[in-house]
């Protein structure tokens, strides 16, 4: 049995207790040292080849969904076909698993659409090695479709190197990278098209993983990851921003989403649990360098690709720059008072996208590592008293270890406590459910953890 003190903790908290007839918890694995496969990881994402991505894709004129198809030198076409090519080139290399294809649609004219337009997202699959975990699924994306200041324009220069090359880059890197590696679960990664006339090709993927009922663990949308420098002209390469909802904001609240909020669990959404681990992996391997969960589905007057997943119930987050300078957004090139006004690359700062593309691997790494977040948690609430049983469901990976309790101060952004109780699928904490909030993870033999799970009453 084994207690994690942290340093946030209050002193109070930081005793652990053996739950009267708990049954004897095995040796715990180490869950908080450092894989030397995700260091590996984090260590091979490489600035210069992210620079190379993002200068390739500028070079394309435009990426505007409705721009050139024909050309192999301008337009989306050439663009989605170099993305292509590259991904399949990466994937050769790295022994052939990579499976990389176009998920393509016609989309009929609308408000953003002046024809009906075939919209592409390149989509490159990694399976997962093991038979337990192969359905599980984490998705990463940047969009590569580009535009200036109107959203109609398809001819004039749009080079997009922060919005959104500098994600579609990370995207291909991380992808370069992690195909050389084994994981348990599925990973894919997407880089996606008309994200600005409307998130339709993300939508497009997500409906379709919805209608399939694909188990999308986890979704990481990577859009605006450029730059570090804000419009005061202030640098910032030690942050970024991680958006993350609570209860979406829908006219009839489902019946998970209401039993979350009966019990003051609106910030233990999943995809709440999901920037909570996020934060915590993403801070442990990439140093001095902090993740700022936004309690938002995104920014003011904008929207993402995140928000398809969102929308369908899957766990889905945003990464994007502390602090937008939004001259060198969605602008159309040209100079003003003698500034430069538009997306070019000269603003991106390389070595801050490589940061973010570590910290997404690095996240991404320890969840397609883990085993599945437990399901069926519930906290029995059958008779008063001050104590916490909680059950859960068995896990099935043939790798896992047992099972860890984690608990924070029912206003505490972060897990503040952990107890790992072994292979069982019920333990009795002496703590009040009345005073913390729990969660449930699951540990393989590695100290690989998964999200927690959030325990709904049970009588
Ligand atoms: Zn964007």
């Amino acid at each position: 049995m084994q207690c994690i003190p942290r340093k946030t903790l209050p002193a109070a908290l930081l005793l652990c207790f053996a739950a009267n007839g708990a049954m004897a918890a095995d040796a715990a694995p180490n869950v908080t040292a450092h894989q030397a496969e995700i260091d590996q990881i984090v260590k091979e994402i490489s600035p210069q080849r992210i620079e190379g991505y993002v200068r390739k894709l500028v070079s394309f004129g435009t990426r505007h969904t409705m721009s050139d198809t024909v050309s192999d030198t301008r337009g989306i076409g050439a663009a989605r076909r170099w993305i292509k090519g590259e991904l399949e080139r990466c994937g050769a290399a790295a022994g052939g698993r990579l499976q990389v294809g176009y998920d393509s649609h016609v989309h009929p004219v609308m408000a953003r659409l002046s024809q009906p337009t075939e919209i592409v997202n390149v989509v490159a699959t990694l399976p997962g090695t093991q038979a337990e975990s192969v359905d599980r699924m984490y998705v990463v994306s940047g969009h590569y479709d580009s535009r200036v200041t109107d959203v109609m324009n398809a001819t004039s220069d749009a080079p997009g190197a922060n919005d959104d090359a500098s994600g579609t880059a990370a995207v291909i890197e991380m992808a370069c990278v992690m195909a050389r590696h084994q994981f348990d679960a599925t990973l894919v990664f997407m880089t996606v098209a008309a994200e600005e006339q409307g998130l339709l090709g993300a939508a497009n993927w997500a409906e379709l993983a919805r209608q399939k009922n694909w188990n999308i663990a986890g979704m990481l949308n990577n859009d605006i990851i450029g730059s570090s420098r804000a419009d005061d002209g202030h640098v910032d390469n030690t942050q970024v921003r991680l958006f993350a909802e609570g209860i979406p904001a829908v006219k009839d609240m489902s019946d998970a989403n209401r039993a979350l909020v009966a019990t003051g669990g609106e910030n233990d959404s999943i995809t709440r649990q999901l920037a909570r681990h996020i934060k915590e992996v993403g801070e442990r391997y990439v140093d001095k360098f902090s993740v700022n969960v936004i309690y938002r589905r995104d920014r003011y007057l904008r929207g993402g690709d995140h928000s398809p997943f969102l929308d369908r119930g899957y766990a889905a987050v945003r990464f994007t720059e502390p602090n937008e300078d939004f001259n060198h957004q969605h602008q159309d090139l040209r100079e003003e008072g003698g500034r430069k006004i538009g997306d070019l690359p000269e603003y991106d700062d390389f070595n801050y996208i490589a940061q973010v593309a570590r910290v997404n691997a690095a996240s991404l790494s320890s969840l397609a590592l883990a085993p599945a977040a437990p399901q069926q948690v519930k906290v029995r609430t059958a008779k008063l008293d001050n104590n916490t049983e909680l059950v859960w469901q068995a896990n099935k990976e043939p790798d896992l270890a047992g099972y860890r309790i984690v608990w924070r101060d029912t206003t505490a952004p972060q897990w503040q406590g952990a107890l790992y109780v072994g292979n069982t699928t019920q333990y009795v904490i002496p703590r009040s459910k009345d005073n913390f909030l729990f969660g449930v993870q699951a540990v393989d033999k590695d100290g690989n953890v998964s999200v927690a799970t959030y325990p709904l009453p049970q009588r």
